[in-house]
């Protein structure tokens, strides 16, 4: 057996062999993989091999693209046929509001170039007569995907792979990782069959890889704890059943007819496809429970749970009442098998936290759909240092320690039992909430908060009357919440407001090296002591890692803020970035401080008015004057009786301070500010005016304009670009070049909905770009939106089409900033 390699990959299922795969193609020739027991023998065997386009998601919708492309390039290669049926996908609505989300859905799928199709009741009566159309509204038809054989298709991928060199060794189990400090030494045991049962033998050899991927499946607690890490992927129950021959199927199969597309009854939770004369029904239905959050049983191979009939009887008379042919046919077979899940049911793929050459691909619930397009872009991320998507959002650090076993096992049931639901965009999921909450939670709550959910975090999204429904007010047009929003939004513009912004990221990076190690690690220039400044880290190649505040506390001590939520993925750059460059800068401190400070952001033109009432200075008139606490600089101030850290920026785009405090005076701060704040009229303002507010500066946020797609340039901020310096990633930016550009848009749509951020965009007949961002805008009275466009459409005055609802909606390219574009109001005095 080989023992040292350069890339080790850990899981012979679908998800690791596609990764050999794809490893091998990306021209790395020492890769090997390994698997415990035999291909395939994981989740992947049981799988109904389904490859279904529709997610919400961009970065997804990419991935399954490309596997679905690539699975039908596969027989030619290895001579193996992967089984792939393209019989289509059609995806079926019984109320209105379904088909709004379709629609959105299908201005998503089109910025990716995803075909679809519109069809009536009528048009899929006529074409597949033996489904039941009458209470149907409408469905959405993918010619181009279908089902495939899950076993052929990894062994295709594993016939491929070894063609390109990969060796893939069967009954060894990786049982401990060390990293030696230059490459990780595996410790592998061999596996031997006793009883039936697989158990180690005492044959262990270390292979020596450079690069470690673990694709684990159902075993990723255990990898988890040989890591020493914390993966929320935990396996849920999911079940499909294999019916008898349908006679009437066979009839109509017999008479000359195409195979049925898979059918999706999204409302009643199941997909249906044929079977050899038959149908086989899936269902994702409430209360599968979570399985072996504490590692999979030795007992447990290529096994089952035991069938829940009980469980899916309510699908199950759905699937007869649409296929009524269906409801004659025997039970042939059943399959009840685990299928791995994190709380929101993207998988994790990416960098393992704190580690070095540790990949993850684990918690893969749609794995055969996603295997192919994931083995393409995590070899990129490993072989060329980015993937040309941004993977944020699969990657494993978006949960961060605070992260446990009972949290991801109900969380995963949640993310499974939604698999099916409404996927409105102002959705929020209750499941094991709340769980990480400021001081001012009850406060806020008593008030009317309805809180969004942010890696945990409970963070107000608006404030509504007492007895609203913030669940029954969702919508994929304007929720019933939108005026409570726009009545925040009005009042940061025309008075004052107070954005708990408490979930900020926060870190302190100070010693000899700090301010050497950030005037490499960020692209603008350093603040002077007391200034602040917004700034980016890049990647290796040149896109946009993070963004940051950067606020200078002395010669070399930063306190660094980034985007809520992203604790974990930010630490864990600047983690190892610093020990890189410790060495050669001189010593460098880096805490992670987010629990310790609390963050109110106040706003609106009578902000200063507020918070003159309760600072402490000698001299109250003058202490938030443009002399003494100029725009972009922070003053340590006394507000009562809480130290705040108080940085004069807003987020809104108005006069204002962000006021960091020690998070156990938050109700302290909280009480005296709303005092304060009575004689003002201020109004406690949450994130969704926030978010509108924002892009009428044509602020870019994170996770939407700004991501590992796009380099600073190309969204638009050479302002906070320094190309007089040295800055990690500024070759490959400039390389890079403007592939596309970030543009902000007023939009003329519906009278009663907004764009989301997901929408294409379109000049005349062509589709030069999407939105990034959406929502409404109280300046103009209209929509607003940001988003990416071709370089060359990216001209202010263009008009271009929003795409919302299935119809194109006029939309003009506007100035940056189109609200106070000389920043008058924030810098006004007093
Ligand atoms: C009933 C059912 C139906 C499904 N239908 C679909 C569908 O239609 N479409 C779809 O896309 N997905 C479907 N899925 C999900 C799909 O099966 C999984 O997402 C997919 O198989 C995951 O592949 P994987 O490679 O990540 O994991 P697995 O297939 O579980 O592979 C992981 C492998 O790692 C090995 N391993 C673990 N630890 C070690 C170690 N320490 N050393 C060596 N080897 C190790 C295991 O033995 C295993 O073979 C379904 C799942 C179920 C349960």
């Amino acid at each position: 057996m080989k023992t040292q390699v350069k890339a080790l990959v850990v899981g012979g299922g679908a998800v690791g062999t596609s990764i050999a795969y794809h490893l091998a193609r990306a021209g790395w020739d020492d890769v090997m993989l390994l698997e415990r027991d035999e291909l395939t023998s994981g989740s992947t065997w049981h799988a109904a091999g389904l490859l279904p386009y529709f997610n919400m998601s961009f970065a997804t919708t990419h991935i399954h693209d490309y596997s679905i492309k690539f699975y039908k390039t596969l027989e030619e290669e290895t001579g193996l046929n992967a089984g792939f049926a393209v019989v289509g996908n059609l995806r079926m609505a019984q109320t209105n509001e379904r088909m709004e989300e379709y629609m959105l859905y299908a201005s998503t799928a089109e910025t990716c170039g995803v075909p679809y199709q519109w069809m009536t009741p009528d048009e899929v009566k006529a074409k597949w007569p033996l489904i039941r159309t009458e209470d149907l509204k409408g469905a959405i038809y993918h010619q181009t995907d279908g089902y495939i054989n899950p076993a052929d298709v990894t062994m295709a991928m594993a016939k491929g792979a070894r063609q390109r060199g990969v060796v893939i060794e069967r009954k060894w189990q990786a049982d401990a990782f060390h990293w030696n400090g230059e490459a990780w030494e595996v410790t592998v045991t061999k596996m031997v069959e006793k009883g039936g049962n697989l158990i180690p033998s005492d044959e262990q050899v270390v292979i020596t890889a450079e690069h470690v991927v673990t694709a684990s499946g159902n075993h990723a607690q255990r990898t988890a704890q040989m890591l020493g890490i914390k993966m929320p992927a935990i396996p849920v129950e999911h079940q499909f059943i294999v019916m008898d021959s349908d006679p009437e199927l066979v009839k109509f199969r017999a008479e000359g007819n195409v195979e049925h597309p898979v059918i999706r009854d999204a409302d009643a939770q199941s997909y249906v496809r044929e079977e050899r004369g038959g149908w086989i029904l899936g269902v994702y239905e409430p209360n599968a429970p979570a399985r072996f959050e504490y590692g999979v049983p030795d007992s447990f191979r290529a096994d089952l749970f035991q069938l829940d009939l009980d469980r899916i009887e309510d699908q199950y008379m759905a699937m007869n009442h649409r296929i009524p042919s269906a409801e004659d046919c025997g039970l042939k077979d059943d399959f009840n098998g685990p299928i791995c899940y994190t709380p929101d049911g993207n998988p994790l793929v990416g960098p393992a936290p704190g580690l070095r050459n540790m990949w993850l691909a684990e918690g893969f619930s749609f794995g055969i759909t996603a295997a192919g397009g994931t083995g393409y872009y995590l070899a990129q991320l490993m072989v060329e240092g980015e993937a040309e998507i941004d993977m944020a959002s699969l990657d494993p650090k978006r949960y961060g320690d605070w992260m446990t076993t009972e949290f991801a096992a109900r969380k995963n049931e949640e993310a499974y039992e939604h698999v099916y639901i409404l996927h409105h965009p102002d959705e929020e999921r209750p499941a094991c909430r709340p769980l990480r909450t400021s001081p001012a939670y009850d406060r806020q709550a008593a008030r009317g908060a309805q809180f969004g959910w942010t890696n945990g975090w409970e963070r107000p999204n608006y404030y509504a009357p007492e007895g609203f429904n913030d669940h029954e007010s969702r919508s994929f047009r304007r929720g019933g919440w939108w005026q409570y929003a726009v009545d925040e939004a009005k009042a940061v513009r025309e008075g004052v407001g107070l954005i708990d912004a408490t979930a900020f990221t926060k870190h302190l990076v100070k010693g000899p090296g700090a301010t050497a190690f950030l005037d490499w690690f960020t692209c603008n220039k350093l603040p002077n002591v007391g200034r602040i400044n917004l700034t980016y880290a890049l990647t290796g190649a040149g896109t946009t890692r993070t963004e940051y505040t950067i606020v200078r506390l002395a010669q070399d001590e930063y306190y660094l803020v980034s985007a809520g939520g992203w604790t974990a993925y930010d630490s864990d750059y600047l983690r190892k970035a610093i020990e890189d460059k410790a060495p050669e800068l001189g010593y460098i401190e880096c805490h992670d401080v987010t629990t310790q400070w609390g963050v109110f952001a106040i706003a609106g033109p009578k902000s200063r008015d507020v918070l003159r009432e309760v600072i402490k200075d000698a001299n109250p008139d003058t202490a938030l004057s443009n002399k003494r606490f100029p725009w972009l600089t922070m003053r340590n101030i006394e507000l009562g009786m809480v130290p705040v850290r108080a940085i004069r920026v807003a987020y809104t785009g108005e006069l204002g301070w962000e006021l960091h405090h020690p998070i156990e005076m938050q109700n302290h701060l909280f009480d005296l500010l709303e005092k304060a704040g009575e004689k003002h009229g201020m109004k406690l303002v949450g994130a969704r005016a926030q978010n509108w507010l924002r892009q009428e500066k044509s602020y870019r946020a994170f996770g939407t304009e700004l991501g590992r797609d796009a380099t600073p340039l190309e969204a638009d901020l050479p302002r906070f670009v320094n190309m007089d310096k040295d800055f990690h990633g500024k070759q490959a930016m400039a390389e890079h070049g403007i592939k596309a550009k970030c543009v902000t848009l007023l939009i003329d749509g519906p009278d009663d909905a907004d764009p989301w951020g997901r929408e294409v965009l379109y000049h005349g007949d062509t589709r030069v770009g999407r939105l990034t961002s959406g929502g409404y805008s109280v300046a103009f009275g209209k929509s607003i939106g940001m988003g990416y466009v071709k370089p060359e459409t990216a001209v202010v005055g263009t008009k271009l089409k929003v795409k919302m609802f299935d119809q194109l909606w006029d939309a003009e390219i506007v100035e940056d900033s189109p609200y106070d574009p000389k920043n008058a109001t924030i810098r006004v005095d007093g």
